[in-house]
């Protein structure tokens, strides 16, 4: 938490307000978690290996990759045409647009651990996970992610996908859909359900989980090679399930560094990535470390 706030702005714990709640959002959440259920009764290895596939794309590239690392943080550059590429697939992981999620990210980042921090810990770790995501203004706080995102906002794709996110994930469900039903027509033990149930509703919710784990998780348990003003950690468990992200701590230390490893053990395949892209001239200009860590 940052010394300079004072006693009386201490963050205090935030629970569910069902006046505030944002309908849609807990609606598709809960839709999402209750199509799981499923998950035992149309399982599938090529729906397996589809979700797994999809996971890669929607969360490594679509979320960490270019909603993080790229938009929020410019550690990189791309050509617009890809750049605009990636922001449809981070929009298929179906965590709001790219307007909201990038200004409410930078927020996190401005207000760390204080009262103001949208998602942290201090206010409860439910809270911190996805509790304030179910709020229309998230304890009532002083912004807006527009605002955090004005370089976006001047951009009318982006403000366009940032409105109607939910097309490329129903364009992703139908096409599961139809793969599913024309792999079993090739003799495959599957269906359409089984492809939509494993390609959307488990593989959503298993990177709605990885991307909170970071807010929640990466700010309670782990160690630190910083001695940043809030309680960022490193954790490896959470660096697993969303490919390099869980090196929390490393990432609040030196905030546009493309890489968020910086010991020999803290794989970040996020960066193996942005690299190889770099090798095929689809990333340039790949912003270093500069700041060495602390300990
Ligand atoms: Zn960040
Ligand atoms: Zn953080």
């Amino acid at each position: 938490m940052s010394a300079h706030i004072t006693a009386a702005q201490r963050p205090q714990r935030r629970g569910l307000s069902v006046r505030s709640l944002d309908w849609p959002v807990v609606i598709g959440i809960t839709i999402a978690h209750l199509g799981c259920f499923l998950a035992p009764f149309y399982f599938s290895w090529s729906a397996f290996v589809v979700a797994g596939a999809l996971v890669w794309l929607t969360g490594a590239i679509g979320i960490t990759l270019c909603f993080h690392r790229l938009l929020t943080h410019r550690s990189f550059k791309t050509p617009k045409w890809f750049e605009y590429f990636l922001t449809a697939l981070g929009c298929t992981a179906c965590q709001g647009g790219p307007i909201q999620w990038v200004g409410t990210h930078r927020i996190h980042h401005k207000h760390s651990d204080d009262p103001n921090d949208p998602h942290s810990p201090t206010h409860g770790f439910a809270w911190s996970h996805v509790f304030w995501c179910l709020q229309k203004h998230q304890g009532g706080l002083p912004w807006t992610a527009a605002n955090a995102a004005r370089d976006l906002c001047r951009d009318p794709y982006m403000r366009l996908l940032n409105r109607f996110y939910i097309v490329p994930q129903i364009v992703v469900a139908v096409l599961c859909y139809v793969g599913g039903e024309w792999a079993a027509t090739l003799g495959l033990q599957t269906s359409g359900l089984s492809w939509l149930v494993w390609g959307v509703f488990v593989r959503t919710v298993f990177v709605y989980h990885a991307t909170w784990f970071v807010n929640s998780a990466s700010h309670t348990w782990g160690y630190r090679n910083y001695k940043t003003d809030d309680c960022s950690t490193n954790l490896w468990w959470v660096a697993l399930l969303s490919f390099g992200e869980g090196w929390h701590n490393n990432h609040h230390g030196d905030q546009r560094a493309a890489a968020h490893g910086r010991r020999w053990f803290e794989i970040d395949m996020t960066y193996w990535t942005i690299r190889m892209l770099g090798l095929v001239g689809l990333a340039r200009d790949i912003v270093s470390c500069k700041r060495p860590a602390d300990a």
